[in-house]
């Protein structure tokens, strides 16, 4: 039988999930097939998915947490402390480098791009560590060193909440853009101290003004790991013809988002989405950005995912769909594994 297509994926927040299954008393175990977690072992095998950045994310109520967040609750969007911050991410981390002692020969951490190939060609889930929102990094950037020692190679400034770095895009239907604020001036140190250690910076979930921000501070490739079309869904969490436009000139990537609200025209999180809709934000993202140019960003564990994916063993079904779509099977590879490696490989030159 031929071998699957390999996927390195954009974005999941599996980390997040196993967490919050953990305090509320849970068993899990990532090697089993787990009920309600979108990427465990069992149906990443099935699904062809190979490894991806892994999201550790606080979000800002751990009590009563929901992935389906209730937009008008403001409650889902305050903003979260350090300390608060700090604690979350220190455990999801631990977790991860727990699963990587306990599952040597099926998960390995990676922190560059041929680590990555080195243990997708093992056949072990090649991760890594991404932070989305900068909540626990303080102002001297002594954890981002201690973060960055552990394995932490992508960060998203913010997430769709503000914090001392910027302001969040809000998830909600938008067709005029308001730029919102920018940066802080703790934001742009951010910015210059990742490039200096060698950690991609993640614009999704960046107000307008908080990317050009980024855009102007950064001389490497500008990365949005999980948004997708502003013109076919008007969401405030997706990228404008001119952010797409800018992300292009830089050599960079955009990871197709599965979420059924960035990708409908009404950005209804209540309503589908299907393959074809998929398909589009691909050959709109592939028309400015080039075929090097974009990859998938599922939000794995972090969204509404369309009914005809339903987890990560539906990854073959949106293959599939590129397949009858006219994709050739080099676009299909470099869409789904080349072209997250080779941004890592521009982003990180120059660092370990
Ligand atoms: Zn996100």
């Amino acid at each position: 039988m031929e071998r699957k297509v390999q996927v390195f994926d954009g974005h999941n927040d599996t980390l997040l999930k196993l967490e919050i299954a953990a305090r509320r008393g849970k068993s899990v175990n990532f090697k089993d097939r787990l009920e309600e977690i979108d990427i465990d072992l069992v149906k990443a095998r099935e699904g062809g998915f190979a490894g991806g950045f892994f999201a550790m994310f606080t979000p800002s109520r751990v009590q009563g947490f929901q992935h389906k967040y209730d937009h008008n609750d403001t409650k889902n969007f305050m903003p979260v402390n350090y300390n608060q911050a700090l604690d979350f991410t220190l455990a999801m981390f631990a977790r991860l480098r727990r699963l990587e002692r306990d599952m040597q020969n099926e998960l390995a951490i990676c922190a560059n791009a041929n680590e990555v190939r080195k243990a997708i060609s093992e056949q072990r889930i090649a991760v890594v560590p991404h932070i989305e929102g900068a909540e626990c990094i303080d102002l001297d950037f002594n954890s981002l060193e201690v973060l960055h020692g552990a394995g932490l190679r992508s960060l998203g400034l913010v997430w769709s909440r503000p914090n001392a770095f910027g302001d969040g895009a809000p998830m909600v239907y938008q067709p005029e853009i308001s730029a919102g604020k920018g940066l802080t001036v703790a934001g742009k140190k951010l910015v210059s101290k990742c490039d200096h250690l060698g950690i991609m910076i993640d614009l999704s979930h960046l107000t307008e003004a908080g990317f050009w921000d980024v855009a102007k501070t950064t001389s490497r490739p500008l990365i949005a790991t999980h948004s997708n079309v502003h013109a076919l869904s008007p969401s405030a969490r997706n990228l404008t013809d001119r952010q797409l436009q800018a992300i292009a000139e830089s050599q960079g990537v955009v990871g197709l988002n599965f979420h059924v609200g960035f990708l409908n025209e009404v950005c209804d999180e209540t309503a589908d989405a299907s393959l074809d809709q998929m398909i589009k934000h691909l050959d709109y993202l592939i028309n400015i950005l080039g075929e090097n140019g974009v990859a998938l960003g599922s939000d794995f564990d972090g969204c509404i995912l369309p009914s005809q994916i339903g987890d990560v063993s539906g990854l073959p079904k949106l293959i599939s769909a590129m397949r009858s779509c006219g994709f050739g099977e080099e676009l299909i590879n470099n869409i789904c594994q080349h072209n997250w490696l080779d941004v890592m490989d521009r982003s990180l030159m120059g660092h370990n």
